[in-house]
């Protein structure tokens, strides 16, 4: 689908072409990522006004935004609280008040009774009657307020008003009739029949037509909206394919599979792989012997044994020669895997070194040679493996763990320490986060995917029952009596407020009163507010069983293996998505103990928190709850922008738009194999010049 076309193409077209933009607005703009013509059209509207048609003052609802025609009935300049202009206006079908704050002796005068009048506005409960509050009007005799089209609200930045960019916008569609815009999309992959081509598709969204289904709009579901939508994860997709490309087209060590050393360690095990860790790990071990970088996502549930499968892989590499970092996001994490590699590892004559956040200036600088030097041949860390002044002797395999607290721009980071001119280390990102295939293949479609579905044997699935908050006295007698039968127990605060204080404040309380109920029992409690190093002292505490009962918010959610822990009450679990509570139940259930995870609930329960309680209690697997969370909550909800390590993206919204991801993934293939010359212009429509890391490929 090469343009034919002879005429100029838009994005050729620099913005200073269109009137009103000099030097310092066109730098504004630049801020909005708008460079050219092309830019402006795909800078979208993300609401509109209806100002096309009249509304009758007897049918007006506040909270509605509504043009009226009105004659005045009465003007006065009343002082109560502060000094305001009221204007009593009247179509017939009733009276309305406009409300002036601000306003001068003209105005006042222009309201003589009788004048006639068109006002805009939203529409208020005041007083005596509806209201109006610094409406927008028009004498009449100076032209009708009323519109063609539906206003446009365009995303906007300090100093560039809404009515600059709708002058913008009238001018750049009007630059459609003379120049060209090239729709890259081949007609006929467009399934949905419905959606109509890209240059109606933006007059609709810029300029919707009277009598367009604004609500469709707004929400997303009008055909036009849709067909935008699906461009921008198309060019999202490509955009993350390219990073894959460019990736691959660097060397990567080869790595013999079934090293000595490997089978070593995995005989050492005190237990036989699963069938599904076993496949998962021949995946990671053919795609390493391969010389290509190896970008692969593991996803298994939590306590589906990730950790040793990325353990026999970093065993393999070590044995040819390279360097393994293992990264997580936190202290706790990334200590639990020093603690299990250096089990696994010391005992096979194989050091592990460590690189957190809060190591000493010496003991940095020392491990910091080490690692450069290439005595230290696994090192696991935090995000501190990741800073400038980490180098690496001969990376050849990056290990990150809980990926959805890392974005694609620090897997990139890490990718890049062990990077020389032409080679690229392994890559194997690990998340306990399932992600429903049509997601990951947008989300990550930089990445191949391996998938952990089976559990360890033995493992009894966790007992979830729910019960309201008026039960809690019950609840705390029941946990005396798991704590005095030698089970420890988890007890989750949560609150709605994201606020830090507010949510240790809670677990305060918590503990106040359960150590009153509770008073020959060892309580601990751990908060965001902590500091990393009290919090990692509690948690220690807890693993060696010195502490029988743990309060903690929301924090011990990600990877904590405490086996003998098998009762986890979480409170206001109505609050939770059914992700986080699913990664919170996860921390029981480790050991051979029948667990159980009590969901306290504050009644009476939303439809929603009804139905998301019920799923909990009817399964354990961590694929069905993730669907069912992105059916409740939404992609945006479950992934995160964070998470998707994407752009932002302008239109689209990867739940809303779920139905088209199949479309998306075929659209993007045939475009990369069969007019792969159009994909970087693609990808810079919606993702702009700014991003170099995948948008200038
Ligand atoms: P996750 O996938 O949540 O990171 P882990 O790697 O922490 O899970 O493993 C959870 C627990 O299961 C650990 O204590 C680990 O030693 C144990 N484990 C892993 N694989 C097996 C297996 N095949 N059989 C029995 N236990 C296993
Ligand atoms: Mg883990």
């Amino acid at each position: 689908m090469v343009a034919t076309t002879t005429r100029p193409a838009l994005d050729t077209v620099p913005i200073t072409k269109l009137k009103g933009v000099g030097a310092s607005v066109a730098e504004k703009l630049a801020g909005l990522g708008m460079h050219n013509v092309q830019d402006v059209l795909f800078h979208l509207p993300f609401r509109y006004q209806d100002r096309t048609q009249l509304a009758k003052i007897g049918s007006l609802r506040p909270g509605s935004e509504a043009v009226v025609s009105v004659e005045v009935v009465l003007a006065d300049v009343v002082f109560r609280k502060r000094r305001s202009l009221l204007v009593r206006v009247n179509d017939g079908t009733g009276s309305l008040m406009l409300r002036f704050f601000h306003f001068n002796q003209k105005q006042v005068q222009q309201f003589t009774p009788g004048t006639k009048l068109q006002c805009f506005g939203e529409v208020r409960r005041g007083p005596s009657m509806l209201e109006m509050v610094h409406p927008e009007y028009r004498i009449q005799s100076q032209g009708a307020a009323l519109e063609d089209t539906l206003t446009p609200f365009y995303p906007t930045t300090e100093g560039v008003q809404q009515p600059t960019l709708r002058k913008l916008s009238d001018q750049a569609l009007a630059y459609l009739d003379e120049h060209a815009l090239v729709d890259w999309i081949p007609p006929e992959q467009l399934q949905d029949s419905n959606m109509p081509d890209l240059v109606s598709a933006l007059k609709m969204v810029h300029r919707p037509t009277p009598g367009a289904d604004v609500s469709a709009l707004m929400s997303g579901m009008h055909p036009a909206h849709r067909r935008l939508a699906l461009e921008e994860l198309v060019a999202h997709r490509l955009g993350l394919r390219l990073l894959r490309v460019q990736a691959q087209r660097n060397q990567a060590p080869v790595i013999p599979a079934k090293a000595e050393l490997a089978e070593q360690l995995k005989n050492s095990l005190s237990f036989t792989l699963t069938g599904a860790q076993q496949r998962v790990l021949d995946e990671v071990l053919a795609n390493m012997e391969t010389g290509e970088p190896m970008l692969r996502l593991v996803q298994g549930d939590v306590g589906s044994g990730k950790t040793v499968v990325a353990a026999l892989a970093a065993a393999n590499a070590v044995a040819a020669g390279y360097q393994v970092a293992l990264m997580a996001p936190t202290e706790i994490l990334a200590e639990q895997h020093l603690l299990n590699f250096s089990d696994w590892f010391e005992s096979l004559g194989i050091s592990v070194g460590w690189l957190s956040g809060k190591l000493r200036v010496a003991q940095r600088r020392s491990a910091i040679e080490a690692v450069a030097m290439g005595q230290q041949r696994i090192v696991v860390g935090t995000h501190a493996l990741f800073q400038n002044d980490v180098e690496f002797e001969n990376l050849g395999l990056a290990i990150i763990d809980e990926q959805h607290r890392f974005g694609v721009h620090q897997r990139m980071a890490l990718r890049n320490k062990g990077a020389s001119e032409s080679s690229l280390p392994h890559q194997l990102i690990m998340t306990a986060t399932p992600i429903p295939r049509t997601l990951a293949m947008t989300a990550y479609a930089d990445l191949d995917c391996s998938i952990i579905d089976e559990l360890p044997p033995g493992r009894k699935p966790v007992n979830t029952i729910a019960m309201p908050a008026t039960r809690r006295g019950d609840v705390v007698a029941g946990v005396g009596k798991a704590i005095a039968s030698g089970q420890q127990v988890y007890w989750v605060c949560t609150l709605i407020e994201e606020s830090e204080s507010l949510q240790a404040e809670a677990a305060e309380d918590t503990i106040a009163t359960l150590a009153e109920l509770l008073p020959s029992c060892r309580i601990g409690l751990v908060h965001g507010r902590l500091k990393s190093r009290d919090k990692d002292a509690i948690m220690q505490q807890f693993k060696s069983q010195e502490l029988d009962l743990l309060v903690a918010t929301t924090v011990i959610e990600v990877g904590v293996d405490v086996p003998n822990a098998s009762l986890m009450v979480i409170e206001n679990a109505e609050r939770l998505g059914l992700s986080q509570l699913h990664q919170l139940r996860g921390r029981v259930g480790r050991g051979s103990a029948q667990s159980t995870c009590i969901l306290l609930y504050q009644a009476p329960l939303s439809q929603n928190a009804k139905e998301r309680i019920s799923i909990m209690r009817k399964t354990n697997d961590g694929f069905v709850i993730a669907q069912k969370d992105l059916d409740l909550r939404g992609a945006g909800e479950v992934l995160g922008t964070r998470q998707t390590g994407l752009a932002e993206f302008r239109i689209a919204e990867l739940g809303r738009d779920s139905d088209m991801l199949d479309t998306v993934s075929e659209i993007s293939d045939h475009l990369l194999s069969h007019s792969p010359e159009n994909v970087k212009g693609l990808i810079r429509r919606w993702i702009g010049e700014e991003r170099k890391d995948y948008g200038g490929v």
